[in-house]
């Protein structure tokens, strides 16, 4: 009844709506298989995209050619750049969303395009020929066929939903979960295991009192995730602080015997960064009160997430105790939060495109690897799109390195680490987080997703008119002197010394006092001057400036760190007959099989030690200048 595809992505969550969109624009024939086309795209949780580290990683997307940075501008209801305090490397971006916007805009983008098809039914299992994939099958009965499959089934394996005792089968609220898959994936060698996530309630925005809450505004001047020509908002909806307090502890104590999480009743293991309120209030016994932030759901709902409330508790017990905060005394509840646990598959059995190790032509991506959040599910969605697309070309898969982008650093993290908790991405695992910073993902990763297919020329432009926009602005910087009488006024209301004689302006921009754009405010000169140039070509320059001799240190770094990396391993040594090595690392190096010394290096269980006599192995089987 369906013709063969080149590529099936079963699931049109985060990470299955940016793999068809990969594979598609590639040029692949795309199916997109999912159980309920009204939930495309669907936020399962906080309506919000970035943050810290996860707002690099949209920024990565967007530069490598993906939809969810252009999804969200289109979609966004408050922007804010999160830790400006900090240096450049640590500022993330972080957007609300419209969620049934947001849903909705990413439909429009996929129907856009001509090369994916859909086919709305459930998965039930995968055809083969040998260990190689040829297709899926579905409850329906429809057998359909495909070079490759990406399968991104987010929490629905085997869900199982938890509120206070009652247990529901679901995928997420009021969805049926995916039975079947993970059974037949077992007995083709794969091995599954349990996680959990939950989620707060959501409440009536018309039975708040805001006057009792901390306003939260979105930035002044909003920016945006897409280096293309989105618009960043003109307008934005305010969210709302406000606090727990002893009252509200003791009433959820007061559940704690019906709490599916402390009765044992929840098996798999939950995300640390993420705790549910009882959680917090067990784990954090000394503190009377916790931050709770009140976003709302869009722009035209009275709907309110309650984020920092997240409860697996009964339903009467989170209302209760959600009533005595400030501003929530009359609150009315439109959906309780819940726990969720579902079947996730190691990521340790994939090779680093995303590709099972046991069965060829299937790819995982997204939560089923065992991560959290929309921004990690839909990085590996590309990165899984794109590499089953050239595996059907007969193409090399593309890895990228960990010095490259957070997408790097997460998928060597997830395919030689593994994890055994959700998996979550901060600005801590990237050791060269310098470099891997929000403003200038295009620089590292457009002309690599140019030369692959995946970003177009337009967006390639782009990045070389900011390129030499900023070359042009540093140039000016470098040559143009600042007098003592256009500086000091300005100098004096930063902090900062004040000047005796003329100097340079780019030497007044090293100090970390001063900034471009406040400076561009109180000296008209220079505000003539920046008012020719884009806003993120000022950001660069600045950046070049005040950080340049670390950005420098960092580069040779990399450099270094890299002939050690990039040695090759793959089918060069028998770990087996090499008895030096502890037995531990020498059963991980013949199961994962990496590909190079970097790789092994960040295999858990393999110590320096181990590197070290790999190394000495390598240089006898090979020296440095010949691998
Ligand atoms: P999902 O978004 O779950 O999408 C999976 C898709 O696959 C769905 O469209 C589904 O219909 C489809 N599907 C599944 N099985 C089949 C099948 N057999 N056949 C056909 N289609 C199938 N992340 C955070 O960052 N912070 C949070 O606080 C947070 N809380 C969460 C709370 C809850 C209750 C849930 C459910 C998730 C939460 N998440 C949170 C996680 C976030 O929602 C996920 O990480 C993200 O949505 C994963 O994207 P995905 O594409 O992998 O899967």
């Amino acid at each position: 009844m369906l013709p063969e595809y080149d590529v099936v992505v079963v699931g049109a969550g985060h990470a299955g709506c940016e793999a068809a969109s990969a594979a598609a624009r590639l040029g692949s024939k795309v199916l997109l298989v999912t159980m309920n086309m009204n939930t495309i795209a669907q936020m399962s949780c906080n309506p919000a995209m970035g943050g810290v580290a996860k707002g690099q990683i949209v920024r990565e997307i967007d530069a490598m050619g993906g939809l969810s940075g252009i999804v969200t501008d289109e979609t966004m209801i408050q922007f804010r750049m999160l830790n400006t305090s900090k240096g450049a490397a640590m500022w993330s971006p972080r957007a609300q969303s419209d969620r049934m916007r947001f849903a909705e805009n990413w439909r429009m983008k996929l129907e856009a395009q001509p090369n994916i098809d859909f086919w709305q039914d459930n998965v039930v299992g995968l055809l083969l020929t040998g260990e190689a994939v040829r297709g899926v099958k579905t409850s329906l009965g429809v057998e359909i066929s495909a070079k490759t499959v990406v399968i991104t089934a987010g929490t629905f394996l085997n869900g199982i939903i938890h509120i206070g005792e009652k247990q529901l089968g679901g995928g997420r609220a009021a969805e049926k979960a995916s039975v079947g898959m993970t059974e037949q994936l077992r007995s083709l060698g794969l091995t599954a295991d349990r996680m959990k996530t939950g989620t707060p309630p959501r409440v009536d925005g018309r039975s708040l009192d805001y006057s009792r809450m901390e306003e939260q505004q979105g930035d002044a001047a909003p920016g945006k995730f897409s280096y293309t020509a989105t618009k960043p908002l003109a307008e934005q909806r305010s969210c709302w602080i406000t606090y727990t307090n002893e009252t509200a502890h003791d009433i959820l104590r007061e559940g704690f015997e019906k709490s599916p999480m402390f009765q044992g009743r929840i098996q798999g293991r939950g995300p640390r960064y993420c705790p549910s309120i009882e959680d917090k209030i067990t784990r954090f016994a000394d503190k009377d009160r916790h931050q709770i932030f009140v976003e709302p759901e869009g722009w035209n709902t009275c709907e309110m997430y309650v984020n920092g409330f997240s409860s697996s508790l009964p339903e009467e017990v989170q209302l209760r105790a959600l009533q005595q905060l400030a501003g929530f005394e009359n609150a009315r509840m439109f959906r309780p939060g819940y726990a969720i646990e579902y079947d996730y598959f190691p990521p340790t059995q994939l090779h680093p495109s995303l590709e099972s190790r046991a069965v060829k032509g299937l790819y995982l991506a997204g939560q089923i690897n065992g991560t959290t959040g929309y921004e990690e599910a839909a990085c590996q969605g590309l990165m899984a799109g794109l590499n089953a697309h050239r595996a059907v070309q007969h193409q090399e898969a593309v890895v990228l390195q960990r010095n490259d982008a957070y997408i790097g650093v997460l998928i060597d993290d997830l395919v030689h680490k593994g994890t055994d908790e959700p998996y979550r991405m901060f600005t801590s695992r990237a050791e060269h987080r310098l470099l891997l910073r929000q403003d200038n993902a295009d620089e590292r990763l457009t002309p690599i997703a140019h030369r692959l297919g995946l970003a177009d020329d337009a967006r390639l432009a782009a990045l070389e008119h900011k390129q030499a926009e900023t070359k042009h602005l540093l140039k000016w910087l470098h040559q143009e002197s600042i007098t003592p009488a256009e500086a000091n006024p300005y100098l004096v209301s930063a902090g900062s010394a004040t000047l005796n004689q003329s100097c340079k302006v780019e030497v007044l921009i090293r100090r970390p006092q001063v900034t471009l754009h406040a400076l561009q405010n109180a000296v008209e000169k220079v505000g003539e001057e920046l008012q020719k140039f884009a806003s993120e070509s000022i950001a660069q320059a600045e950046i070049q400036l005040k950080y340049g001799s670390y950005l420098e240190k960092e580069a040779a770094t990399v450099e270094r760190v890299e002939l050690m990396e990039n040695r090759r391993l793959k089918d060069r040594l028998d770990y087996g007959a090499i008895k030096a090595l502890s037995h531990e690392a020498r059963e991980k190096l013949l199961r994962v099989q990496p590909e190079t010394l970097g790789q092994a290096s960040r295999i858990m269980g393999v110590s320096p030690a181990d590197i070290a006599i790999l190394l000495i192995h390598l240089e006898r089987a090979a020296p440095l200048a010949q691998s």
